[in-house]
C-alpha cells in the first residue's frame, strides 16, 4: 500500500505539474501576444491591424482567435474580419492587474461559445481582454491523453473568491475541503502566476484498474499481513487459552472447586464418608479433570493443587455440622508428591491432623511406591493418623506381593471392574481375587462406579464393604451435598 500510495501520487504530481505548465505556456502566450498587438496602438481595425492580429495567430498554441475593440465593442476577428454590426462585450467574471504593463486584464469562461467562424460548433474556453484586443484561449489543450487524473480543475483565486476556468467545476473545492482518500488528490499553484492553481484527483479504484499488477501485489500483501496478524491474535489468544495458562492462573484466582461424592456402607446403607472430587471453570469454561489433571503433573503444580485442595475441602467440610466425627473424607494425593517426599509434609498440616474427620490419602498404584522411602512415608503418615488407601486398583502398577509391606487401609477397585460386572467379562472375574487379597492383607475396600442394583448386589456378595458411584449419588458441590447429608441417616 505504501509503494502503490507513492506510485499515485507520483501520477498526481505529474498530472497537476503538466496542467500547471500549461496554464503558464498560456498565459506567457498572452502577455506576449496582447502586449505586442496593443502596442502597435492601433484605434481602428483596419487591414493593417486585421494581418496583424492573423499573424499573431498564426503562431499561438492555445489562442484560437482574436478580436479587436474600440469602446467596449468587438469591431473586428481573426476568423470573421471586419464586423458589419459591432458587439458590445459581456462582463468579465474577474479583472485583475497585469503587473507588467500595470494595465487591467478582464477574463471570462465561457462553457459555450459560438466562434463567429464556426457558428455550428460551441467551444469551452477562456476570453480575455486587454487594452483594444480580446484573445479566445482554447482549454482543450489541458485536456489532452497525458492527463491520467479521472477529475481536474483549473481556478483563479482572488483574495475573495474564486472562478473556474477548466476541467470539472467543484474538483479544487472537494479537494480542498478533504472530500476525497488520502493520496488521491491534489493541489498545485503555480508560482509565475499567482492565484492560478489546479486540483486534480486520481481515484484510488481508478488507479488499481490502471494498475492491475500493483493491485495484485498490494492484495496479496494485505492478506498475508491480515493472516499473519490473524495468527498472531490466534497466537496470543491461545496461548492466553491454553489449558496450562488457564490452570496456572485458576490455582491462584480460585477457578478451582471441590465436589463431594458421597460412599456408603454397602451392609447398612449408610453414608461413612465422602470423596472430594476436583472442578475447574473460568471465563472460558469448564475442565475436566482429564484435562486439567495430567497438567498439572506436566507443569510440576502438583503439590500446590493439594494444598490449595486441603485448605479448600477441610475448611468447607469443617463448616458441615451435620457431619458425625470420624466421618471419612477421602482426598487425591498424586504419586509424584511421594517420590518427591513432599507428601511427608501432610503431617504438618494442622487442619489435617487436628481435624474431627478421618482423612483418608487415596494414592493411585505407581512402581515408586514400592520403594523403601515410600515404605518409610506411609509409615510415618499412617502413624500420624492418616487412612491410605490405593485407588483404582487393578489400572496401573500391581504388585501384589507387595500390598503388605505397604501399610495401607484400603484398597479401591477401579469402576472398570465394576462396568465389566453387567457384561461379565474378565476384569468382573477377577473381583472375588481381589477380595481374597483384601481379606488376607485386612484392607477394608471400596467399589467405585456403582451405577446399578445389579452390580452393588454381586459385590456385596463378594464382599467388598463399601460402595461410590452414581447409583447413590453423582459429586456435588458443598451446598447439594449438605442437603443429601441431612436427608440421609448415619
Ligand atoms: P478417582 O479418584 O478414581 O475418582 C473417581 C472418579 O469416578 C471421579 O471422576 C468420579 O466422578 C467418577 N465416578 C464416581 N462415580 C461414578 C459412577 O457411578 N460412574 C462413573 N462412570 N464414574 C463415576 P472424576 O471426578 O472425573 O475424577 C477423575 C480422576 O481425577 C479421579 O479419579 C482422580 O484420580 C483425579 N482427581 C479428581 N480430583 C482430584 C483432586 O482433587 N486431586 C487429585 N490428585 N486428583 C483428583
Ligand atoms: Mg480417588
Ligand atoms: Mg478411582
Amino acid at each position: 500500500m505504501y509503494f502503490a500510495a507513492q506510485k499515485l501520487g507520483r501520477q498526481l504530481a505529474r498530472d497537476s505539474n503538466y496542467i500547471v505548465q500549461h496554464i503558464d505556456a498560456a498565459a506567457a502566450e498572452r502577455r506576449q501576444i496582447l502586449m505586442r498587438l496593443n502596442n502597435l496602438k492601433s484605434n481602428q481595425c483596419n487591414s493593417n491591424t486585421l494581418i496583424e492580429m492573423r499573424r499573431a495567430l498564426f503562431d499561438a498554441q492555445y489562442v484560437i482567435d482574436i478580436g479587436f475593440f474600440t469602446d467596449d465593442q468587438l469591431v473586428c476577428t481573426t476568423g470573421a474580419g471586419k464586423l458589419a454590426r459591432t458587439i458590445t462585450d459581456n462582463p468579465p467574471d474577474y479583472i485583475r492587474t497585469d503587473t507588467q504593463t500595470n494595465t487591467p486584464v478582464r477574463v471570462r469562461y465561457e462553457p459555450q461559445l459560438y466562434l463567429l467562424l464556426f457558428t455550428s460548433r460551441a467551444m469551452e474556453v477562456i476570453i480575455v481582454r486587454q487594452g483594444n484586443y480580446n484573445l479566445i484561449i482554447d482549454t482543450r489543450a489541458f485536456n489532452d491523453k497525458v492527463i491520467e487524473s479521472t477529475q481536474w480543475q483549473v481556478i483563479y483565486k482572488s483574495t475573495d473568491k474564486m472562478f473556474h476556468l477548466a476541467g470539472k467545476n467543484g474538483t479544487y473545492e472537494q479537494v480542498k475541503n478533504s472530500a476525497f482518500l488520502p493520496y488521491e488528490s491534489i493541489i498545485k499553484c503555480s508560482t509565475n502566476n499567482p492565484g492560478y492553481c489546479t486540483a486534480a484527483k486520481l481515484p484510488w479504484s481508478q488507479f488499481f484498474a490502471d494498475n492491475q499488477f500493483l493491485l495484485i501485489i498490494s492484495l496479496i500483501l494485505i492478506s498475508l499481513a491480515g493472516v499473519s496478524s490473524g495468527l498472531l491474535v490466534d497466537y496470543s489468544l491461545a496461548a492466553r487459552r491454553s489449558t496450562i495458562t488457564r490452570v496456572r492462573k485458576g490455582l491462584k484466582k480460585g477457578s478451582f472447586y471441590w465436589t463431594y461424592q458421597p460412599i456408603i456402607c454397602l451392609r447398612t446403607g449408610k453414608v461413612v464418608g465422602c470423596e472430594a472430587l476436583a472442578r475447574f471453570e473460568d471465563k472460558y469454561g469448564v475442565l475436566f479433570p482429564d484435562q486439567f489433571i495430567p497438567i498439572i503433573r506436566k507443569a510440576n503444580l502438583t503439590w500446590r493443587f493439594t494444598q490449595v485442595m486441603i485448605d479448600k475441602v477441610i475448611k468447607e467440610l469443617s463448616t458441615l455440622e451435620v457431619l458425625p466425627s470420624k466421618f471419612k473424607i477421602s482426598i487425591n494425593i498424586f504419586p509424584c508428591d511421594v517420590e518427591t517426599g513432599n507428601v511427608a509434609l501432610l503431617k504438618d498440616i494442622p487442619v489435617l491432623t487436628d481435624s474431627r474427620f478421618i482423612i483418608c490419602l487415596e494414592i493411585t498404584e505407581d512402581e515408586y511406591l514400592d520403594s523403601t522411602v515410600a515404605h518409610a512415608h506411609f509409615k510415618a503418615l499412617v502413624e500420624a493418623g492418616f487412612n491410605l488407601s490405593i485407588d483404582d486398583f487393578g489400572t496401573g502398577y500391581s504388585n501384589l506381593k507387595n500390598l503388605q509391606n505397604l501399610s495401607f487401609h484400603q484398597l479401591k477397585i477401579d469402576r472398570t471392574f465394576v462396568q465389566d460386572i453387567t457384561t461379565e467379562g474378565l476384569k468382573a472375574s477377577m473381583i472375588p481375587n481381589i477380595m481374597e487379597l483384601v481379606r488376607k492383607f485386612n484392607y477394608t475396600c471400596v467399589a467405585e462406579g456403582i451405577e446399578t442394583n445389579e452390580q452393588e448386589a454381586i459385590l456385596k456378595l463378594a464382599g467388598v464393604h463399601y460402595g461410590q458411584g452414581w447409583k447413590y449419588a453423582k459429586p456435588m458441590a458443598l451446598y447439594d451435598f449438605k442437603t443429601y447429608l441431612i436427608s440421609q441417616k448415619f
